[in-house]
């Protein structure tokens, strides 16, 4: 058994998973929120996920539907580990008999500094600490876990794996702004992308599921859960994402406006005087399909379609419209494409999202067989006809596997 524990921890909140790299399945999970001085009315809530329940009591899991709930103060991101640690022992598997081989942290930002899962350091924690000015909501809360685990786990290796590594890879000409240079220079304002890890895994999934050489593919994936974002792979480096300097940038998300005129901005600050946190908190938190359609959820969003409220319609014809101009533009950076696939809350679960993207793209060899997009059947499945030309694909996303794998790489190269 090759255990390695994945940890993604937000502000008040960390997600664990321990995978067993042999055979690459979850052996535990669960979720600590909440976390931060108790106010009296609320205490923080630890959840451990049915495969921690299940694999406590054999190497097969079968109780997939058990959860269990604790609801005690946690103050801090150290007091968390401690009650993820008593869970480990309480129901297993035992740490103590099998310990980690190591633990992967997820840092949402690596800047222009790191291109590729790294060893923790007390340097590299200076560094994810210092690109907290590029990502100050997310950087320190990954820190945080990054320090508490470090403090439950000393004697382990702890592997930085960032969502900007795999675009890291964009020319100059895809990542630059066409704003003044030195302006730019100073401030290191430029694009970085998001979502690296998930796309990395699918594209490469898409490959092996394909049985086609990774290096020879053209490949856009769509990740299209509560954030989204689209990638343009050729042969596994990424060369153009949806997402820029911030996850804000390109597709119309669940609370996010994506793409917009920024003199939309100076309007709304000379006209309406909202300040730059106001304007901030609008097209992060009260945009996109929420902004629309008052639900963040494209599953409230299709359901007021059916009633016909127009509303909802509008909301889903604006988030359908960026995807097939994303869509369109991706085939021109790649000249064609070889295979595009869905991943995501919404990617893997709403056909008409699926074929709303790509109707239009018959002319680029782009066939949907609309049953098959339509079929109920789970995992990495085919969705266009056999005589597309360009194969499409629904590929269930696993950024946690993926987290585990590059750890390990790093950890036992
Ligand atoms: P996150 O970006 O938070 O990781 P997910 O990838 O889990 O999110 O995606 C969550 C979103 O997926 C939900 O907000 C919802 O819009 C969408 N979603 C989930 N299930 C379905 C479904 N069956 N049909 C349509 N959309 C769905």
């Amino acid at each position: 058994m090759t255990p390695v524990l994945v940890i993604n921890s937000g502000s008040s909140s960390f997600k664990y998973q321990l995978l067993d790299m042999d055979t690459e399945r979850t052996l535990a999970s669960g979720l600590v929120e909440r976390i931060g001085p108790s106010t009296g009315t609320g205490l923080a809530r630890h959840t451990v996920h049915a495969a921690a329940l299940a694999s406590a009591t054999g190497p097969a899991p079968t109780v997939l539907d058990a959860t269990r709930i604790r609801e005690l103060p946690i103050p801090d991101h150290t007091a968390g580990f401690a009650v993820m640690l008593e869970a480990f022992a309480a129901y297993g598997p035992s740490l103590a008999e099998t310990p980690p081989v190591a633990v992967g942290h997820r840092v949402v930002h690596g800047g222009a500094r790191f291109f590729e899962p790294t060893l923790v350091t007390p340097l590299v924690e200076i560094n994810i600490d210092e690109l907290a000015v590029l990502a100050p909501l997310h950087n320190p809360a990954n820190l945080a876990g990054i320090v508490a685990g470090r403090t439950a786990f000393p004697d382990v290796p702890h592997i930085a794996v960032f969502d900007t590594a795999f675009h890291q890879t964009l020319a100059p000409a895809a990542y630059t702004y066409a704003i003044d240079a030195e302006v730019a220079a100073s401030h290191r304002i430029r694009r970085y992308g998001f979502h690296g890890t998930s796309h990395k895994f699918v594209s490469e999934a898409a490959a092996a599921f394909l049985g086609r050489p990774l290096g020879e593919l053209k490949q856009i994936v769509f990740h299209l859960g509560n954030g989204a974002s689209v990638t343009a792979i050729d042969g596994g480096r990424s060369i153009d994402t949806s997402m820029g300097f911030t996850p804000l940038e390109g597709l119309v998300m669940g609370t996010r406006s994506g793409d917009i005129d920024p003199a939309v901005l100076f309007q709304l600050e000379r006209r309406a005087g909202m300040t730059v946190d106001d304007l901030d908190d609008l097209l992060n938190k009260r945009s996109g399909l929420l902004g629309l359609a008052g639900s963040n959820d494209l599953r409230d969003i299709r359901a007021a379609v059916e009633r016909g409220e127009p509303q909802a319609q509008l909301a889903f014809e604006v988030y359908v419209h960026r995807l097939r101009s994303y869509a369109g533009a991706y085939l021109a950076q790649l000249g064609g494409a070889d295979v595009i696939s869905f991943t995501a809350g919404v990617g893997e679960n709403a056909p008409q999202v699926r074929a709303g993207a790509l109707d239009t793209l018959g002319f680029a060899g782009v066939e949907i067989d609309h049953a098959r997009n339509e079929s109920a059947e789970r995992g990495i499945r085919i969705i266009s006809t056999d005589a597309s030309a360009v194969t499409v694909l629904v590929v269930p996303t696993d950024e946690e596997l993926e987290i585990a794998r590059q750890t390990l790489s790093v950890a036992r190269p």
